[in-house]
């Protein structure tokens, strides 16, 4: 079978050449004569690859030496707990802005550790939009400032980052990693589980200033203590070494084919308004976001018709167009477009739902 356009909120699509090289590095990685899944992640040959991964990802993202780059397990639903274990240790609370699912977990997890107060929510549109934010509401001596920057389920970004003076900013960005450039200065942290935008289901990327490092709450795990990973190289005990190895892999084909992130954010932005230009032009299919919101990685749309939608996928997945259902909470249709998806993809996609359209608006 060729291989289809997987539009995927997670996991997702990886570029061909990287499975390619994958594949044919399997059985004999770089003369090893064993698979990068078989060798021990004490070698050598093993540490190239992981601080390969890392110093590619630093380059990249432009991340400053006193940032910490943490290569962990156990998804960013992990992170809802270790972020509060870790950085909740002055006032011991933290502010939150209540953007879809995956923010309302965060709050919940950190309420559990300390006082968790939600500054503004878009609940009551269905997550529709990013709320304003009134400067007045923040906790002033919060220990952190938790934002979700990319709503996988609901397709919405802030596009402005709200301005927490000194209150150290953190922000899920499991969706959004080098998809555009993005100041890590501004951040106190920055995590992300990697198989959206970046590799395999395995990993968590977790890039953190280093004096937020070392006051975990006194009964943190030892595993869930960022200072553990951080004062062994993320070798504490074994890493996902196979995600690493594919994610550095991702990181070389972002350098090799884009160069940079400004010319890979250039890209994903021409991608994404071939999309939002026919939802916005469609008598069929709208998006089910405010314009000024709306994410560069995944993009909800319905026709308003149940029947219609469930009609549209499955006509879509016969096509080759596949994973478009929408989020059981929203409904209709979502098309994920991360990196790896190409232009191509998405110009047969809306080519794709014109025809749809003729046929059945
Ligand atoms: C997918 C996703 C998560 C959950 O990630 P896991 O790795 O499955 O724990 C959290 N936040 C966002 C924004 C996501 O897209």
């Amino acid at each position: 079978m060729a291989r289809v356009y997987n539009f995927s909120a997670g996991p997702s699509v990886l570029p061909e050449s990287v499975l390619k090289r994958a594949a044919a590095e399997m059985m004999d990685y770089e003369g090893s004569g064993q698979s990068v899944m078989e060798m021990s992640h004490r070698s050598k040959i093993y540490e190239t690859i992981i601080q390969g991964a890392e110093a590619l990802l630093r380059e990249v993202m432009n991340i400053p030496d006193n940032y910490k780059v943490l290569f962990l397990q156990g998804g960013a639903s992990t992170q809802f707990a270790m972020i509060p274990l870790n950085l909740m240790n002055g006032s011991g609370k933290a502010d939150f802005v209540i953007t879809g699912q995956w923010a309302t977990k965060a709050f919940q997890e950190a309420g559990r550790y300390g006082e968790a107060k939600a500054v503004a929510s878009s609940k009551d549109k269905t997550f529709s939009y990013i709320p304003k934010l009134d400067k007045a509401t923040f906790t002033p001596d919060a220990d952190y400032f938790h934002i979700c920057l990319n709503n996988t389920i609901y397709g919405t970004k802030f596009n402005e980052l709200p301005d927490t003076g000194n209150v150290p900013l953190v922000a899920d960005i499991s969706s959004c990693i080098l998809s555009e450039p993005l100041d890590v200065t501004k951040f106190g942290m920055l995590y992300a589980g990697a198989q959206k935008n970046l590799a395999p289901a395995g990993v968590t990327i977790v890039i953190v200033r280093e004096d937020l490092i070392g006051n975990a709450k006194d009964f943190t795990p030892t595993m869930l203590n960022y200072k553990t990973h951080a004062d062994n190289d993320s070798m504490y005990n074994t890493p996902p070494c196979y995600p690493i190895y594919i994610a550095k892999l991702v990181l070389e084909w972002i350098k090799s084919e884009f160069g940079t992130i400004e010319k890979l954010g250039e890209y994903n932005k021409k991608k994404a308004a071939i999309l939002y230009d026919f939802l916005d032009n469609s008598k069929l299919f709208k998006g089910t976001v405010v314009k000024e919101d709306r994410s560069l990685m995944n993009v909800p749309f319905v026709t308003g018709n149940e029947e219609l939608d469930a009609k549209f996928v499955k006509e879509a997945t016969a096509a080759g167009f596949v994973n478009l259902k929408g989020h059981r909470s929203v409904g209709g249709m979502r098309a994920s477009i991360y990196n790896a998806m190409p232009i191509e993809g998405v110009e047969k996609l809306v080519a794709f739902m014109a025809d749809f359209e003729a046929k059945n608006a």
